[in-house]
């Protein structure tokens, strides 16, 4: 069955305004029809019955004196006047036929009108009216069958007319409804487009200009001030991290030379142990700060960049090394092909943190003892870089969202720590180099790429 709900909200209004119009103009003809039919039913049982009555004046003599030829004659006479009347009948008082007249074969049997002195019956039309002599006394009957073909031509007529009417008019409301309906359904659709937009690109901020004072100018003055409200603690969000933020960074480097000079002091062994611990736990602090400031930084637009030349495979080594040095488990890192020495123009500190954000994540997010491969290939005069791995890959629903910020894939967000930041980071710091950013992952791992324009194509940053 047809659900309407999947039907959009320009067809449903064509089809509500067209069955509306077919539906009043098939009720409206058929209104019409009926009447005239009726109409048509009593003006001939009125005039069958006047011809019925003259029959039984004109007949009382002929039965008086038995005289069935001029009976016949009067009969026969009914051709020329109504020439609809296919049978008529003269009976005496006990039924018998006196004199009869008949289009077709002559029939001794006649329909039953019992007590009626008339009756419709399929396509014919039966009257009776009875032979009264000058004493008052019943003499016999005369019996009229009336042919209804004109009714029947009548009643083809008009339904053609009806129906040749309700397809000019399904026509008519069909064109009527779907240029109403634009009028509708464009506001509608612009504020879902709206919407969309707004959800995509987060991007609260966009305000929709629409003076109707209907429902959807009331829907729209909702959605403006609802994304008012949605911008506004956004913006507090923004400024509270960045806030904070700032406000850690202080003490935490404070810490961070307190424990250096722990470390130099301090030569016991549990002791050393308990320094290298709190200075991993600083690390981290400080990894996540420094995203958190890269965050605010890029909604507030003051993410700088410093854009030189720098060789493509150079920093690539740099990174696998510094990622290398770093890893406790025993993951492989394997480069395969190069960029010949190839140099790209770019903020070479913000493309080492994109680098070693997607080194970490493989290390982070695939099974000791894997191997991780570092592919790179040229293609349309764009450096692309793999990183691929081989964990348990990203489920098809989060590809596009683990770009986002905060957002973190369910399969792997409850045994992994994170913050859901670094992919965010990387996928702006890559735009913001004219290049893209995306994924590739399956059973057997996750392939994350990035692209960079080479010079020759580098479009001014
Ligand atoms: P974090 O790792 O701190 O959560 P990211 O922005 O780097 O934040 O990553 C976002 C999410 O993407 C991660 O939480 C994880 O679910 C998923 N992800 C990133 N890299 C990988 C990977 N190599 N394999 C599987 N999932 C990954």
């Amino acid at each position: 069955m047809i659900n309407l709900r999947n039907i959009s909200i320009q067809n449903k209004l064509v089809l509500i305004q067209v069955l509306t119009s077919v539906f009043v103009l098939a009720i409206f003809f058929t209104g019409f029809i009926m009447i005239d039919i009726k109409d048509y039913k009593e003006r001939k049982v009125k005039s069958i019955q006047s011809i019925a009555k003259v029959l039984a004046a004109n007949n009382v003599s002929t039965i008086q004196f038995q005289d069935n030829e001029a009976a016949k004659d009067i009969l026969s006479e009914l051709q020329n006047v109504a020439p609809d009347i296919v049978r008529a009948v003269i009976t005496d008082t006990d039924g018998n036929t006196f004199a009869q007249f008949s289009k077709t074969k002559a029939d001794s049997s006649w329909f039953d009108l019992g007590n009626k002195t008339f009756a419709f019956e399929g396509r014919h039309l039966y009257v009776t009216n009875p032979i009264v002599n000058a004493e008052n006394e019943l003499a016999g009957h005369v019996y009229i069958d009336c042919e209804l073909s004109e009714l029947e031509d009548m009643k083809s007529k008009k339904f053609g007319i009806a129906g040749i009417s309700l397809v000019v008019a399904l026509g008519c409301g069909f064109l009527i409804a779907f240029i109403i309906q634009t009028y509708v359904s464009k506001r509608l659709l612009f504020l879902v487009e709206k919407m969309k937009e707004a959800s995509e690109t987060n991007n609260y901020r966009l305000v929709i200009k629409d003076d109707g004072k209907d429902e959807i100018g009331i829907l729209i003055k909702v959605y403006n001030d609802l994304m008012y409200q949605v911008n506004e603690s956004q913006q507090r969000k923004d400024e509270f991290i960045g806030i904070a933020s700032h406000e850690l960074k202080t003490p935490l480097t404070s810490i961070k030379g307190y424990i250096e000079l722990l470390n130099e002091m301090e030569t016991r062994q549990p002791q050393q142990i308990f320094i290298q611990k709190t200075k991993e736990s600083t690390a981290k602090l400080e990894h996540l700060i420094a995203d958190l400031l890269d965050v605010s930084r890029i909604n507030s637009g003051q993410l700088q960049l410093n854009i030189e030349e720098f060789k493509m495979d150079e920093l690539i080594d740099e990174s696998i090394d510094s990622i290398s040095a770093g890893i406790r488990t025993d993951h492989t890192i394997i480069r395969n092909g190069t960029f010949n020495d190839l140099t790209v123009k770019g903020d070479r500190q913000r493309i080492e943190q994109v680098l070693i954000n997607l080194l970490s994540n493989a290390v982070k997010y695939s099974p000791p003892r894997s191997d991780i491969f570092v592919n790179s290939t040229i293609k349309d005069e764009q450096l692309i870089v793999e990183i691929k791995d081989f964990g348990n890959g990203i489920p098809e629903e989060d590809k596009e969202k683990i770009f986002e910020r905060f957002y973190r894939a369910r399969n792997t967000s409850v045994h992994i720590s994170g913050f859901g930041l670094g992919l965010y980071i990387c996928s702006d710091i890559i735009k913001r180099h004219n290049g893209k950013i995306w994924v590739e992952s399956g059973a057997k791992g996750s392939s994350f790429f990035f692209s960079l324009p080479t010079i020759k194509k580098s479009i001014p940053i």
